[in-house]
């Protein structure tokens, strides 16, 4: 966790959010269920289930066996992804809730293999495709079963 609290809001501002970053980074997913939920990649900060705080009508839907996703029930603003995989828990907060994001800078670029080819974030990174990240994804499960 770092010594950041960041402040946000929806665009109605009835949902307010409140969160302490685990690192003031920013990570991107190209996968087809971020570019339909969101127009484009999702960019947002990784944040611990403690240190996440909302007020407001949150509505949240389960995308995946391992994920659910929520918005704003007045304006459907992206809210988070919320990994539920027990132990490996956390939420990927949207960045563009934040005031310049946070001020933070773009660090990893997930389901790189995904993205359409029309365009690119500039400048380079960590990036991981499809089948890295589900792999990691499954050994959180095998772990889980422990
Ligand atoms: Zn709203
Ligand atoms: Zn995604």
């Amino acid at each position: 966790m770092s010594d950041t609290t960041l402040t946000g809001q929806c665009m109605c501002g009835a949902v307010t959010l409140a969160v302490t970053p685990k690192a003031p980074e920013l990570h991107a997913c190209h996968c087809e269920t971020c570019r339909r939920w969101t127009g484009s990649a999702f960019v947002e900060i990784d944040v611990a289930p403690e240190d996440l705080k909302v007020e407001g009508p949150v509505k949240s839907r389960a995308s995946s066996d391992w994920a659910e996703r929520a918005w704003c029930d007045e304006c459907g603003s992206t809210l988070w992804y919320h990994l539920t995989v027990p132990g490996s828990e956390f939420y990927a907060v949207s960045a563009g809730l934040f005031e310049n994001s946070g001020g933070f800078e773009l660090t990893k670029e997930i389901y790189i293999d995904r993205k359409p080819d029309g365009y690119r974030f500039a400048g380079k990174r960590k990036i991981m495709t499809k089948h890295e990240v589900e792999a990691l994804f499954a050994s959180f499960g095998e772990g889980d079963q422990q």
